[in-house]
């Protein structure tokens, strides 16, 4: 069986038993499954093929006697001169004084390393005496971790083969196989230790990627409908009429793709089963306006609702905002870390007394001193800057709240399906009417002083302008003192007519809400910034955003700092001063002056940046396929969703013997724990 411990694999005695647990294999399955990182292709090209610099395999006879020098007491450096294709070649090995003895005249010998076409010599890193091995001129690589080695991993792993090859079920049935035309599970996973060849090995990896997109997109799937099952959720049973007039009296009219969301979303919130829903739209496309008809709704409905936001700044901003939306329909309380002593003490009364209808906040929100009253709806903004063990408290709090999380950056599809294949999902695809796109330049540094002029001559029309510098780590000393200098040098520039503010994250939160306010209210017309300003920040009489050394920020980022302005009816600028040295750094800049749309833009983000750094490191909350990878094979990942979306909804599991393996696989992997909520 191969949930049996490693340790009945022949060979592995104590040691190596622990080595392996060190590195997380425990069962013959971690093993199988512990796939090589690469290969190594020792395939023997004629010399005219190789390429200078490549890592190449030659073979060749040894002529004459090769020469040995030491440096030092331990360093040495031994050639040999062989002759290849009638060629003269030298291999250079360093500290291998040994093979001095082995090598002799004559011999036939392989030798692995890197290529210098210029001096026709290869510096060597592998040799083997006697002609290459033609049956496996591909080599697994494995993972360099603890203190397994690649040569031991291969024996054993052969071994493994050996004795549990009858054990390894296929767990696709037949007809996948054959319409996909994928190998078998037990031939992929060999494939993938021993590739015969590269054609054997993409196959194996075509296979095993499927396999594992299926089975995730089946948890996936099967937890989203778990989720619409669950019967004892809260139907919420807002008053229509109320809502309507609420809607009324907004000081705009909805767009028809705010209708549509609102109304999906009212659905959810009236319907038994908790509602799961992500919410996306562009910046700037009303997502808050919507949320605050659902969070009324909640209330008409005699519930309290929930606002989460990832900042401080943000969190005050929606709090005024909301406050006057509702004015006397709600009690709208603001609770972050800032709010501290017998302020707090009588908020969280509030809240825990049901006094107060509307709470809003950041992740103080979701720590233990919180209680809610009658939790209906929970409103996460920004989602994706929220991990998801704090999403998940969030839910769990009150009783069991319907959760709608809304996101700005806009999700390229494939990682949406992977991400929130478990949610539902509106859209708010189309903008207010009367918006301007902004138009974007990219200037070099040696352009500043144009700039200021440009920005002196929108404020001498009123307007006002954000300069953000650039910040890595919301910490960082170094940021923060760029913004400060910075904002010295604006300041001897443009006072006393124009004021310049200075906003960063080592602020307190008094001083960040006065600068904020007095921004707010034109006393200050320029705002150095760091990225704290980043989401959600509203001030329409804003039109020009000056992104500094802007080719440190991502594609997604910019776009989200570029959406600060071009929120009122003038046009805006977005100002991006950058000398990228590197082609992907130029790219970005040229893809930003051309794209406003959002959606767009994340595509390309992601082609340029992977998806691990897409949501920024560890929050993402994605999942770590071993071999798949969500950009590359994002057919097979597409088609997979589609296959488990049918095979769950028709309950083909329970329906159809040929699914009983890949079943019990998934019951498997459900007890591990389903970490994805
Ligand atoms: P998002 O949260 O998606 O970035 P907001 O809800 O903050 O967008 O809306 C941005 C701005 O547009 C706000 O000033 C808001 O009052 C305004 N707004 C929202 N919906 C509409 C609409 N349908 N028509 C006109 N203006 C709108
Ligand atoms: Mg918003």
């Amino acid at each position: 069986m191969l949930n049996e411990p490693v340790s009945n694999v022949k060979g592995i005695g104590d040691k190596l038993q622990e080595n392996f647990t060190e590195i997380g294999i425990n069962t013959v399955e971690d093993l199988l499954f512990y796939f090589p990182n690469r290969y190594d292709i020792y395939e023997i090209k004629p010399l005219s093929e190789l390429i200078h610099d490549d890592k190449v395999t030659i073979e060749g006879e040894v002529i004459g006697e090769p020469t040995l020098t030491f440096f030092g007491k331990k360093k040495s450096r031994l050639v040999v001169t062989l002759q290849v294709e009638h060629v003269v070649v030298k291999a250079v090995m360093f500290n291998r004084p040994f093979a001095k003895k082995q090598l002799q005249h004559g011999d036939t010998v392989t030798v692995t390393g890197k290529w210098n076409q210029h001096r026709l010599q290869i510096t060597v890193s592998n040799y083997k005496k006697g002609q290459a091995n033609s049956q496996a001129p591909i080599q697994p690589v494995y993972p360099q971790k603890g203190n397994v080695k690649n040569q031991q991993l291969k024996k054993i792993i052969r071994q493994a083969f050996l004795q549990y090859k009858n054990d390894i079920k296929e767990i696709l049935p037949t007809s996948y196989l054959q319409e996909y035309k994928l190998p078998k599970r037990n031939e992929a996973l060999f494939q993938m230790h021993f590739p015969t060849n590269n054609q054997t090995l993409k196959h194996a990896r075509r296979r095993i990627t499927y396999e594992e997109f299926l089975l995730f997109q089946l948890k996936m799937q099967w937890l989203r409908k778990r989720n619409r099952e669950a019967t004892q959720g809260n139907s919420q049973l807002f008053n229509q009429v109320n809502v309507d007039e609420f809607i009324k009296e907004l000081p705009f009219t909805l767009t028809r793709a705010q209708l549509r969301s609102l109304k999906e979303i009212l659905i959810d919130m009236r319907s038994s089963f908790h509602m799961n829903r992500l919410l996306q739209g562009d910046v700037g496309s009303g997502k808050t306006a919507v949320a605050a008809i659902c969070l009324y709704a909640s209330i008409t409905a005699g519930k309290q609702g929930a606002l989460m936001v990832p900042t401080e700044i943000l969190a005050e901003q929606h709090y005024q905002s909301l406050k006057s939306l509702f004015t006397d329909r709600a009690n709208v309380v603001l609770l972050t870390g800032s709010v501290k002593g017998k302020k707090r003490k009588e908020i969280l009364e509030l809240i825990k007394t049901n006094k107060a209808d509307i709470i809003i906040g950041t992740h103080a929100l979701i720590q233990e001193e919180v209680v809610f009253n009658n939790l209906g709806m929970a409103i996460v903004d920004e989602q994706h800057r929220f991990g998801v063990k704090q999403r998940r408290t969030l839910r769990d709090k009150g009783l069991n709240p319907d959760v709608l999380f809304m996101t700005a950056t806009p999700i390229p599809r494939t990682l949406a399906i992977t991400a929130f294949g478990d949610m539902d999902v509106s859209q708010i695809d189309e903008m207010p009417s009367g918006r301007k796109e902004v138009q974007t330049y990219w200037v070099k540094d040696n352009m500043l002083n144009r700039v200021l002029q440009f920005i002196q001559k929108e404020v001498d029309q009123g307007y006002q302008a954000y300069v953000i510098c650039p910040l890595i780590e919301e910490s960082d000393k170094l940021d923060i003192q760029n913004a400060v200098d910075l904002h010295q040098q604006l300041v001897s520039y443009f006072e006393p007519d124009i004021h310049v503010g200075l906003m960063h994250g080592r602020l307190h939160t008094t001083e960040k809400d006065e600068v904020m306010n007095k921004y707010a209210n034109n006393e200050l017309q320029v705002l150095v910034s760091t990225t704290v300003v980043e989401v959600g920040v509203n001030v329409p009489n804003a039109t020009i955003m000056v992104i500094y050394d802007a080719e440190r920020f991502g594609l997604s980022q910019l776009h989200q700092l570029r959406g600060r302005v071009g929120r009122g009816q003038v046009q805006s600028y977005c100002i991006l001063l950058a000398d990228p040295k590197s082609d992907v750094g130029k790219e970005r800049m040229r893809i930003m002056t051309e794209t406003t749309n959002g959606f767009e833009l994340s595509e390309q983000d992601l082609q340029l940046r992977g998806p691990g750094d897409f949501f920024g490191k560890k929050q993402s909350g994605l999942p770590e396929f071993r071999v798949g990878d969500m950009v590359h094979d994002y057919r097979a990942l597409e088609t997979a969703r589609n296959d488990a979306q049918e095979i769950i909804y028709a309950n083909l599991l329970n329906n159809d013997k040929s699914y009983g393996n890949l079943k019990e696989m998934l019951n498997e992997e459900i007890e591990k724990g389903v970490t994805l909520d």
